[in-house]
């Protein structure tokens, strides 16, 4: 081979080789690849969308479920009427969402301007009597008398005071405060500070749980005013008569006694028009605290309307009920009612019946006793008659 065939080889060869890089660049570059290219990535991103979706959507779905569970807790805690259930249920309520290491729910006694405990997690069984806070006193005393939350930080602020109680130091204490009431204190220790979140929810927690709690307020004020007799304060007739009705069917089952007995006060309209109707209102608030006083806890007492009393004594004889009635008209004497003219002896009759003797339900057996009341104002008054179921003549 000569050189310039030599040359031409070389030349061509080169030239193939250009050729080939030339078309493999050429070939990457065409719209087509750049295509798949972008859309492998697009694929891929989608594929990180999607992943990212399902765990937000895992999320979420942990969220709605803890929010139903809220919703249903504080259905729950709303619904209840006694206090201990109520603070029990925030005790569970709080432990679900929060890391506690110690959780007490205090309720404010507020005659004895005191806060005890009425439900907790953690605390030692021996420390929880020990365990009242006077207002002001630590930081549940200083949350309940300042109405605030109140952390560490905050007990710091106010305080030249010391947590009174070695055994238990909350790091945070919300009041349970509703309508400006003071109901009480959820006290926290962790040993740690608390997030934002988690403060908001101890603040919806212990409105929440002092709303609970002025709902028991609002129903036992409305269970003792259906009950009782608003000038006495005793029970009244209806009340009664419910009371009478229970205790005849527990006689029936255990085969005892029960009596009651009408009273029904002497010549009461001429205490009214001499001394007024105001001086007969005081009369027949005072009779009934003495008449409290007098009858066991065990008895029921209401008042039966006007100057009317009616008294149930279980398991009882009439003669021995009749005897106790007797002794309450002789200890009337030593009460000076009036003051004034008028004389200052108040004086009643009464009437007593028993069951099963003169009757066998609520009606028998207060027209039994009225019967026998009849009797005592037609013997002339202040006195206490037994009644006797009339032999029937054959
Ligand atoms: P009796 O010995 O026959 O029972 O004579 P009485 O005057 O007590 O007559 P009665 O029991 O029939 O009358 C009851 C009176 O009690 C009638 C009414 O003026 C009075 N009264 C009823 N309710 C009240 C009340 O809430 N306050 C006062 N102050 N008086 C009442
Ligand atoms: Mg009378």
């Amino acid at each position: 081979m000569d050189t310039g065939t030599f040359f031409v080889l070389i030349g061509v060869g080169s030239l193939m080789i250009i050729l080939i890089f030339v078309t493999i660049f050429t070939r990457r570059d065409r719209p087509g690849s750049r295509k798949m290219v972008r859309s492998d990535i697009l694929a891929d991103e989608l594929e990180r969308h999607k992943r990212e979706n399902y765990h937000v959507k895992a999320e979420l779905k942990r969220i709605n479920s803890m929010n139903n569970l809220f919703f249903a807790s504080m259905i729950r805690l709303t619904a209840r009427l006694n206090p201990e259930e109520i603070a029990n249920e925030t005790i569970g309520l709080l432990s679900n969402y929060l890391e506690t290491n110690e959780l007490a729910v205090f309720l404010y006694n507020e005659k004895g301007k005191r806060l005890n405990i009425v439900a907790e997690r953690g605390i030692d069984d021996n420390l929880i009597p020990k365990i009242v806070y006077q207002l002001g006193e630590g930081k549940v005393g200083l949350t309940a008398e300042k109405r605030l939350p109140i952390g560490n930080r905050e007990f710091e602020f106010f305080g030249t005071k010391k947590e009174p109680y070695v055994g238990f130091n909350p790091d945070i204490c919300y009041p349970m405060v509703f309508q400006d009431k003071l109901f009480g204190v959820i006290a926290i220790c962790r040993g740690g500070d608390f997030e934002e979140r988690e403060k908001n929810l101890l603040g919806i927690v212990s409105t929440m749980t002092a709303v609970a709690l002025n709902n028991t307020r609002s129903f036992e004020s409305i269970t003792f005013s259906a009950s009782t007799d608003p000038l006495t304060k005793l029970f009244n007739i209806g009340y009664f008569k419910d009371r009478l009705e229970e205790e005849l069917n527990r006689a029936r089952r255990f085969q005892h006694s029960v009596t009651i007995t009408i009273i029904d006060l002497d010549k009461f309209k001429d205490f009214n028009d001499s001394l007024g109707h105001q001086a007969g209102d005081q009369l027949l608030i005072k009779l009934a605290e003495i008449f409290k006083e007098h009858f066991e806890d065990t008895d029921i007492i209401a008042r039966y309307g006007g100057d009317e009393f009616i008294v149930m004594c279980p398991e009882i004889k009439k003669q021995d009920t009749a005897r106790i009635v007797g002794n309450l008209l002789h200890d009337l004497e030593m009460y000076d009612f009036a003051h004034g003219p008028f004389s200052n002896k108040v004086t009643f009759s009464a009437g007593v019946a028993s069951f099963p003797d003169d009757g066998n339900s609520v009606p028998e057996l207060i027209k039994s006793a009225d019967e026998a009341l009849y009797e005592a104002k037609g013997m002339g008054r202040n006195m206490v008659r037994i009644h006797y179921p009339k032999v029937e003549k054959i």
